[in-house]
């Protein structure tokens, strides 16, 4: 029996395949795997607080809209609660409980002293002024300012916020306090004690997980053909790192569509050309017009989804060609897609690992801004490194020791750390 948050949700809209069901199924193998009792896993399927506010702003017309603003904190087991904001128009409590729950086991298996959280409101950021962008989150922080703080819940950049949004937070969050609290959020601007690395970091973890993966296939980036969805923060980052290092990307697509070149993309003359394309590489010289679709089914040894959920599913599973999936996004491979891949004997590297580069500086940033002491980019990139790469060889290490596919790894390590923690916090009262 797979248990289900005891919460009160909106119903899964039957066309998508539900975030929640999927985050509890995995939490179910892995609580399957670790032999975990009954009460335990009821804990750990339930979020410890469930918050939703109301966000009445004025728009710049003198009108008043009132937005529902989430946040969902999932576990505080190991430290703070830890997860973005989300601004975007499909954001529900569904999804926002989901992600929180996935960030428990992500900063568990990081070995990051934090719990999970999520928060967001469904809107869509390009239909709203600078200013009345502001107001939505500066009150939205407001309704929950004794619900974060740096030693409580500290949230991050998601989809549609930036450090701009983390930057009004911050101010709104040190006012309430009469003075600045940087620990607050984390993915600042640098000036209010932002971390150097910050905006490459998701991007860097994919590449060292990916350059891990070759490495014990006996292989380097050198030569390496791979493909890429997304070409965003974290798909232009990765591209631009593995391009250096010896790869050829030889496929990028964004929302607009894909370009192709069999000897490899021009990765910096493309990002160039995204930059005042409106992020679009369509049109790009000396490069073929290629579909998403095709992207992901084409012939590479690595495929890196890096802009979307469920995009490998049971639909184009059996076209997929590439031997390593490395999960930058959040969820692209479902998990019927993932099983049918393992039993092909592809790598799939799982995305609570492949993309915690993020979260792992984040947690630099914060340790930097309560300790008032600022590194260099040299020392916030080898931190990085050294946890990226102690967790790959511990998924790696489970998953041979268990037999299980990495993913199942991934999560029998989070869970069964958070689980370990329970257990020796003992049950209040
Ligand atoms: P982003 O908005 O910067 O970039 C998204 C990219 O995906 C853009 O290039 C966009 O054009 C492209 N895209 C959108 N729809 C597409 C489609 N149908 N087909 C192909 N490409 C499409 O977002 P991001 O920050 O790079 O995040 C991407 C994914 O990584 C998300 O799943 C996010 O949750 C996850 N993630 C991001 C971070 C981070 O630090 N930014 C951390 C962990 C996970």
């Amino acid at each position: 029996m797979v248990f289900r948050p005891l919460l009160p949700l909106e119903a899964p809209s039957p066309a998508h395949i539900c975030p929640l069901d999927q985050a509890c199924s995995y939490l179910d193998q892995a609580a399957r795997e670790l032999k975990l009792n009954a009460g335990i896993i009821q804990i750990l399927s339930n979020p410890t607080k469930v918050i939703t506010v109301s966000v009445p702003i004025k728009r710049d017309n003198g009108e008043v809209q009132v937005l529902a603003g989430h946040r969902v904190q999932h576990s505080d087991i190991l430290g703070p609660y830890k997860g973005g904001v989300r601004h975007h128009p499909a954001v529900t409590l569904r999804e926002v409980s989901a992600l929180a729950m996935l960030m428990t086991w992500k900063c568990a298996l990081m070995g990051i002293p934090y719990g999970g959280a999520k928060g967001g409101i469904a809107i869509n950021p390009k239909l709203y002024s600078v200013g009345e962008l502001e107001r939505i989150t500066r009150r939205y922080t407001s309704e929950l300012i004794k619900d974060i703080g740096p030693c409580v819940d500290i949230p991050a950049p998601d989809m549609g916020t930036s450090a701009r949004e983390m930057a009004w937070m911050m101010d709104t969050y040190s006012i309430y306090e009469g003075h600045a609290v940087p620990g607050v959020v984390t993915g600042k601007p640098l000036s209010i004690g932002g971390s150097l690395g910050r905006e490459m970091a998701t991007g860097m973890g994919t590449m060292i997980i990916i350059r891990e993966a070759l490495a014990d296939w006996g292989k380097s980036f050198n030569g390496t053909r791979i493909a890429i969805q997304g070409f965003g923060n974290v798909g232009g980052a990765a591209a631009l790192l593995m391009h250096a290092a010896g790869a050829k990307i030889v496929a990028i697509s964004t929302g607009a569509g894909g370009v192709f070149a069999d000897n490899g993309l021009d990765i910096p003359a493309l990002k160039a050309y995204a930059d005042i394309n409106g992020r679009s590489v369509v049109g790009f010289p000396e490069a073929k017009p290629i579909s998403n679709a095709e992207l992901l089914t084409l012939p590479c040894d690595v495929l890196v989804p890096a802009a979307l959920e469920n995009q490998i599913n049971e639909d184009n599973v059996h076209q997929i060609q590439a031997n390593i999936i490395a999960e930058a996004a959040n969820g692209p491979v479902t998990l019927n897609a993932s099983e049918v891949l393992e039993a092909r004997g592809v790598t799939v590297l799982p995305d609570i690992l492949t993309n915690a580069g993020g979260v792992v500086v984040s947690y630099l940033e914060w340790v930097q801004g309560l300790s008032y002491l600022f590194w260099d980019e040299e020392r916030v990139n080898q931190e990085m490194e050294q946890l990226m790469v102690n967790a790959y060889r511990q998924v790696i290490n489970e998953s041979q020791e268990r037999r299980i596919s990495l993913r199942l790894a991934a999560y029998t390590l989070g869970v069964g750390r958070v689980a370990q923690a329970l257990s020796d916090r003992g049950l209040y009262p």
